[in-house]
């Protein structure tokens, strides 16, 4: 029984409350992004299991230990996304979006559902706003789409948070990396934990990525990709950090940020937080010019990151920051009896049409009631309905923050009155 009234694990309620909160970062971010020419992009909660094992490489702990995996009725092995990616990969192929107008630029919003350990900015169904732009091999690509991260952060208001860039190179130029980082980790061998040991030998870029102290500690010795990248990644490299120049977008490079797939190519970036604890990661992404192919498209340049917008929204609260303020009710209309609870509720839907927030009674309390439930909600304007009002069409817009009261007309004048009277107040 008490199974049903609790939530699982590792998930949120949002609640109404603090749902404007969702709203700002959602209409921020999706504004941004058409800025720079992106279109919202729809994929599914779920897909079939291999292809996050292609896209997000099964090597990853996303995909190793991370995964919701069921099977359907019939068998088929299903997983809901734990990023989004993949899916606006498989569906830009599938629906032929890469033989359009290249670049492909898209943004989405989706939920993310990842077998973690809950704790403070980790969650185990969790949201992030990502976007993803194909066909195009350009360093002002990359500068791009880190340009317009960097921009919904800055609208946010949100400060202290630190860009860092590396460069991962290509298939080519990691090959020696690879084998460099084996050689230094080998002489670690007995002290690595069990999955940095599969690591060196399947994956041993992500030997950089291990969150256990031990692991983390031999990191600061290890040799570094930014001195084995190739001439032509070197180059993309000092393009990219050219145009971020040129935007006036300030970056640190840090070697150390590692992607550990081989589709994974050139630039990796991460939006660091240091205001909200040891998940300070609040954005990561990258160029990924293996992916398509990977998934079984035509070899098509791609790059993007994504947001994790619970670690954003406690950012801004940490640091206070406004968010767009929430809607309020512009009028309740309070009645006495059922003829002008009619009247009031006719009145009311007049409001509506024009996109006002107007309320009257539903639920046959007392006119007392009422003008206590009108506070509650914390109306703009009340105005009370009787007899005498109906037979005059005439009536008194209450003020609620100071009780003045102004008398209108109930005719086609009243709505105008009413929109005059609330911009006064804005
Ligand atoms: P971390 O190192 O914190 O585990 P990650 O490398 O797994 O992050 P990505 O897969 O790059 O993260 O996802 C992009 C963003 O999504 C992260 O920067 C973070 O803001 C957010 N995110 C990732 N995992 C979670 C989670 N379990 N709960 C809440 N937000 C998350
Ligand atoms: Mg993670």
């Amino acid at each position: 029984m008490e199974l049903i009234t609790k939530r699982p694990r590792g998930t949120e309620d949002k609640l109404p409350k603090d749902i404007y909160k969702w709203h700002t970062i959602e209409k921020i971010a999706g504004d941004v992004a058409q800025c720079y020419g992106c279109k919202e992009i729809r994929t599914p909660t779920f897909e079939h299991t291999e292809l996050f094992q292609r896209g997000v490489g099964d090597t990853t702990d996303v995909v190793q230990k991370e995964m919701y995996t069921f099977n359907d009725k019939k068998g088929r092995s299903i997983t809901l996304k734990p990023e989004g990616t993949a899916g606006a990969v498989r569906a830009a192929i599938e629906n032929g979006l890469l033989n359009d107008a290249l670049p492909l630029k898209t943004y989405y919003f989706t939920r993310c559902f990842r077998y973690e350990a809950p704790q403070s900015g980790r969650l185990r169904e969790f949201n992030q706003f990502g976007v993803e732009v194909f066909g195009t091999y350009s360093p002002a690509s990359d500068a791009e789409v880190i340009s317009i991260a960097y921009d919904v952060i800055e609208r946010l208001g949100v400060e202290n948070i630190s860009l860092e860039i590396n460069s991962i190179g290509c298939p080519k130029c990691r090959a020696e990396y690879h084998k460099a980082l084996k050689e230094y980790y080998s002489q670690f061998k007995d002290q690595l934990c069990g999955t940095c040991l599969e690591r060196l030998e399947r994956n041993p870029m992500r030997l950089l990525d291990c969150k256990s102290e031990i692991c983390k500690s031999f990191k600061k010795d290890a040799p570094l990709i930014t001195d084995y990248l190739c001439e032509d990644c070197d180059k993309h490299f000092t393009e990219v950090k050219e145009r971020l120049d040129l935007l006036g977008i300030k970056y640190t490079v840090n070697p150390l940020i590692v992607r550990g797939l081989d589709y994974y190519t050139n630039t990796v970036f991460e939006f660091i937080s240091n205001d909200i604890g040891s998940q300070g990661a609040v954005c990561a992404g990258g160029r990924y010019n293996g992916l398509v192919e990977e998934v079984g498209g035509n070899a098509t340049a791609g790059l993007g990151f994504a947001m994790g917008l619970e670690r954003m929204i406690m950012v801004m609260e940490n640091q206070n920051k406004d968010f767009m303020p929430d809607k309020k009710c512009d009028l309740y209309i309070a009645s006495f009896d059922d003829e002008s609870n009619k009247y009031a509720m006719k009145l009311v839907k007049q409001l509506r049409d024009y996109g006002f927030w107007a309320e009257c009674d539903v639920t046959g309390r007392s006119f007392k009631a009422q003008m206590k439930y009108a506070n509650k909600i914390n109306a703009t304007y009340c105005m009370v309905i009787g007899g005498e009002e109906m037979a005059s069409s005439q009536a008194k817009l209450k003020r609620m923050s100071d009780g003045e009261e102004t008398p209108v007309k109930l005719d086609d004048s009243f709505v105008q009155r009413l929109n005059t009277l609330i911009m006064e107040i804005v």
